[in-house]
Order: structure tokens, then sequence, then C-alpha cells
């Protein structure tokens, strides 16, 4: 059983008077090969789904599998988060986090180089993702000489470099322009297609909902899929 799947998933902060359900028995499947949206207003339980599925924080209940992984099944857990993390699951977020002292490949190439993939190879694979990014020329610079949006394009050849079969991305195209925000959902397709990767990508940008064939709405903890008539992308 590949992608992602989600079944029944609770997580509720806090004790007695003060206890908040922020998700509320959530159910979704993200097969292999497919990119769906997540979607809903502040505070309805969007950070704390995305920190379920990134291993990051652990739900009260329910069932929980990334690829081949089983990550929850009430109260079980893998027992190396830290390599699921870095070997499973391809983050995207908001905020870029660039490594300021490695140059813009490095940045990129760091992972498949920790992942024991030889030097050049890991520099090649990251130059093939900033050219289809279309920030190859900035290669050699540092993180603080970049844009707001070269750092994010960047940020996304990172999550994608080690084909993960798991993306998460938060808001990946927000500072981007209409052009780039679509390129980026582009490769976020194409590579979900070539290497069977399951996608999740939250997000209020207008300018890609359409290029979505599923979407998750999420309010108050509960989440409710949007049925895909009339949505396409191919
Ligand atoms: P979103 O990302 O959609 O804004 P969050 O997942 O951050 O939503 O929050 C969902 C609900 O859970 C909100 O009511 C929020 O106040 C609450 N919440 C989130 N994190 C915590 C926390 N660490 N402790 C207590 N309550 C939290
Ligand atoms: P975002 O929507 O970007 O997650 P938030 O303001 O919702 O930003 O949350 C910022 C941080 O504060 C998150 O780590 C979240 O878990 C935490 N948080 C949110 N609401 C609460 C809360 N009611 N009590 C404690 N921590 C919270």
């Amino acid at each position: 059983k590949r992608g992602i799947h989600i079944e029944g998933l609770s997580k509720c902060y806090g004790k007695g008077d003060t206890a908040v359900y922020a998700l509320k028995d959530v159910n979704m499947v993200v097969a292999p090969g497919e990119v769906v949206g997540l979607i809903g207003p502040s505070g309805s339980g969007k950070s704390t789904l995305l920190k379920s599925l990134g291993a990051v924080i652990s739900p009260t209940a329910g069932r929980m599998t990334l690829g081949d992984d089983v990550i929850y099944d009430n109260g079980w857990k893998v027992k190396d988060l830290r390599a699921l993390r870095r070997d499973k699951i391809g983050f995207v977020f908001q905020a870029p986090y660039l490594i300021p002292f490695l140059d813009v490949t490095d940045n990129v190439a760091l992972l498949p180089m920790l992942a024991g993939i030889p030097n050049a190879e890991s520099r090649q694979r990251a130059l093939n993702l900033l050219t289809a990014l279309d920030v190859q020329h900035r290669a050699k610079a540092m993180p603080s000489q970049l844009s707001g949006g070269e750092q994010q394009r960047v940020a996304i050849a990172r999550g994608l470099v080690n084909r993960p079969p798991v993306i998460l991305a938060d808001e990946p195209t927000a500072p981007l322009d209409s052009e780039r925000a679509m390129a980026v959902m582009c490769i976020l397709n194409d590579m979900a297609k070539k290497f069977e990767t399951a996608i999740i990508v939250v997000t209020h940008d207008e300018k890609i909902i359409p290029t979505f064939k599923r979407i998750y709405h999420i309010r108050d903890g509960v989440t409710y899929e949007e049925a895909g008539e009339g949505r396409g992308y191919d």
C-alpha cells in the first residue's frame, strides 16, 4: 500500500476544560501519482494536519501510513522518525529555510549527498531541478542574494530532489507570479506521475486551485472532499 492513508485521525491539544480538538476523525487518501489541494480558513487545523502528516507531532488517535510505513496506529510509532522525515517526506515550507552558508546548488544537493549519493551526481540532480524551475542562473549564488520568489523555487527543488514518496507543500506558490506558480504546479504534477509521488498542497492561491483534480476542505478540524467534477489538469 503506497501513497498517504489517514483513518480516524484526531488531535487534541490540552486537557479537561481547555482541551481543543484541532482534528476530528479526519480521513484522507492520496494515491501515488496524485496531487491534492488542502484548503481551509485560519485556525481550521491545516497546520496540525500537515505536522501530523510530517510526523512532527503525534495525533491523539487514528491511523496513518505514508508509503510502506505505518506511522501511527493508536499510539504506535515508527522507531526512527528522523530517518523517515529525511528519506520519505519532501517538505516545501512557506518560509524557505535555506542554509545560509551553502550556495544554491549545495542547498539542494545536500539531501542526496546525505543519502549517500556521490557529490557529482547529487549536484547534477540539483542542477536539473534548478533548471526545471528556471533558477539555474542562480546556482552559484548564496541564499541571501536571492529574491523571495527565487528562494521559494530553490526550496521547492530541495523538497523534490530526493524523489520522496510523499511531498507536503505549505503555500508553495504564495510568493510567485502566475506563470511561475503554474510552472511549479506542472513540475509537481509531472513528479507525481513520473515517480508515483503522493503530494498534498496547502494553499489559498486562487491561481493554482483549478489545477487540482481533488481538493480536501478543512473547517473546525473536520475535512470533506470536494467532488472532482469539472476539475481537470492534464
Ligand atoms: P491552521 O493551520 O488552519 O491555522 P492550526 O492547526 O494551527 O490551524 O490550529 C487548529 C486549532 O488548534 C486552533 O484552534 C488552534 O488555536 C489550536 N492549536 C494549534 N496548535 C496548538 C497548540 N500547540 N496548543 C493548543 N492549541 C493549538
Ligand atoms: P500558522 O497558521 O502559520 O500555523 P498559527 O498562528 O496558527 O500560525 O500558529 C503558530 C504556532 O503557534 C504553531 O506552532 C501552532 O501550533 C501554535 N499555536 C496555535 N494556536 C495555539 C494555541 N491556541 N495555543 C498554543 N499554541 C498555539
